[in-house]
């Protein structure tokens, strides 16, 4: 059931290189979106001066634009809600703040790290809740003068209710949190900067946020940012109105451990360097704890967008599998319009990636090979190494292959093949029965009697079928290269 009223948000925090998490976090955020036909908002949190970089906040923007999950409110687009930036809301976070404090939702706090030390310590050690315990709830104006006098800043914390929070998860159902185990927590650090406890669910208060769906590593959050609502709604920040939230499943890593930022693996700048194409990265990345159906691994993102809802989102972990991530992506290579195909491989081809001087590269050499190497490819760089002896002087000879193919009475057979193709037609089906013929003359099947061709003229036993190769490479390098095969094995 279409519904425009939804706005959802994807906010991200600039710091280090956006990872495959965090995508599939922006995806399900996306398809819900346009599923409902609602908003999605693009928020950059970046309150924390230390952490995030300017750097990281165009990469974010740059990725979003690649991977062609576009919003309608945020950076560069605008909307009634701008600035989508934090750090030039601050103003904002500090009012809230004061008001929050003036109505007793927030107090003070002037315990300094240590003293919390020691009595989390002391709390652990007696089995008790270790959180904090509530000690500047109550100052009294005594005592308030007396830390005054010593000098310490406070921080400004939230006053929890004292009963239970419970809300239903569009993932996970029905949740309750007791109070022992959501203390008060700070929403402003002692130099005055606004907290993440504070900012995001101010922001979407603010920003009417009606779906909250983001990683399982922040449902600790949630009940301290219901409250926040309800107390937001009390001194009448936002709309009055709590957002539903849903978490999405962790996704595990090698060894089944949690995928990290950190790990190699995580970056999608890798997977953008390595030729992924978006629909097959995204594909991908939506199965990580969604499926368009039992058995339907393959589809596009309209596709997925017609059919996306938060409520069959698994609540089960899900294993990232890069193997599969890369056979779905083959897929979604081979069903590209081959005209598309070509191009897209154009970045590859044309150096600095490639092992050939730029100017080697022979646009039409590519267009007519181009439809042989589509389903060879994992990934679209891939094909440098499929299609690289057409653009070097001499083909890049790999000595496995050549110690492979290369057997006694090779080089009788590379005479009388170089003898026939140098009569032949040209092209794939003349020079295939050229290499036929020549491997009936020594007894070889066609197998047999391909390799120390391939090999001579490409460097390798495996690549792109070879006739319809050696016709765009065309026959005088053919020749040249069974000659200096011959000369090789002649030593
Ligand atoms: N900036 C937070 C993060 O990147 C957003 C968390 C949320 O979605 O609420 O972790
Ligand atoms: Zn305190």
């Amino acid at each position: 059931m279409a519904n425009a009223n939804v706005r959802v948000r994807f906010c991200p925090s600039p710091t280090g290189n956006p990872h495959v998490g965090l995508v599939r976090t922006a995806l399900f955020n996306w398809a819900f979106a346009r599923h409902h036909g609602g908003t999605l908002v693009f928020r950059i949190e970046d309150t924390d001066a230390a952490r995030d970089s300017e750097e990281s906040y165009e990469q974010l923007l740059d990725a979003m634009r690649w991977l062609g999950l576009d919003w309608d409110e945020g950076p560069e687009v605008g909307g009634p809600h701008a600035p989508y930036r934090q750090s030039q809301r601050m103003d904002l976070y500090k009012d809230v703040a004061a008001k929050l404090l003036e109505a007793g939702h927030a107090y003070y706090c002037y315990c300094t790290t240590e003293e919390l030390d020691e009595r989390r310590e002391a709390a652990r050690a007696a089995g008790k809740p270790s959180g904090y315990d509530g000690k500047c709830r109550e100052v009294g104006a005594e005592l308030k003068a007396q830390y005054e006098r010593e000098d310490r800043k406070p921080i400004v914390r939230f006053r929890m209710p004292d009963e239970a929070i419970t809300f239903t998860d569009l993932v996970r159902g029905e949740l309750t949190f007791t109070p022992e185990n959501v203390p008060d927590f700070g929403i402003v650090r002692a130099n005055g900067a606004p907290l993440y406890t504070l900012v995001n669910p101010v922001d979407d208060a603010l920003m009417e946020i009606t779906h909250v769906l983001r990683g399982e590593d922040l449902l600790s959050s949630t009940p301290r940012q219901v409250a926040l609502y309800r107390a937001l709604a009390q001194i009448g920040v936002g709309n009055g109105s709590t957002p539903s939230f849903g978490h999405l499943p962790y996704v595990m890593g090698e060894g089944n451990k949690k995928l990290s930022k950190r790990d190699p693996q995580s970056s999608l700048n890798l997977y953008r360097e390595r030729g992924f194409l978006r629909e097959g990265l995204l594909n991908y990345l939506s199965l990580l704890g969604w499926s368009l159906s039992a058995d339907q691994d393959i589809f596009t993102m309209d596709e997925m967008v017609a059919a996306f809802d938060v409520k069959d989102v698994n609540a089960n972990p899900a294993r990232f599998d890069l193997k599969k991530c890369e056979a779905i992506n083959a897929d979604h290579i081979r069903r590209m319009d081959p005209k598309a195909f070509a191009d897209a491989c154009t970045p590859w081809l044309r150096a600095p990636h490639a092992n050939w001087a730029p100017e080697k590269f022979d646009q039409a050499a590519w267009d007519a090979i181009a439809p042989h190497a589509q389903t060879r490819v994992t990934v679209l760089s891939d094909i440098t190494a499929n299609v690289d002896f057409l653009f070097l002087d001499e083909p890049a000879r790999d000595e496995a292959s050549w110690t492979k193919a290369m057997k006694e009475g090779s080089d009788a057979l590379l005479r009388t093949a170089r003898a026939k193709l140098a009569e032949a037609e040209w092209n794939a089906d003349a020079i295939k029965a050229a290499v036929v013929a020549a491997g009936e003359e020594h007894g070889l099947k066609l197998g047999k009697a391909q390799a120390p061709v391939r090999v001579a003229v490409t460097g390798r036993t495996v690549g792109l079928p070879l006739f319809e190769s050696l016709e765009v490479l065309g026959r005088e390098r053919t020749l040249t290269r069974i000659d200096a095969a011959l000369a090789k094995l002649a030593g």
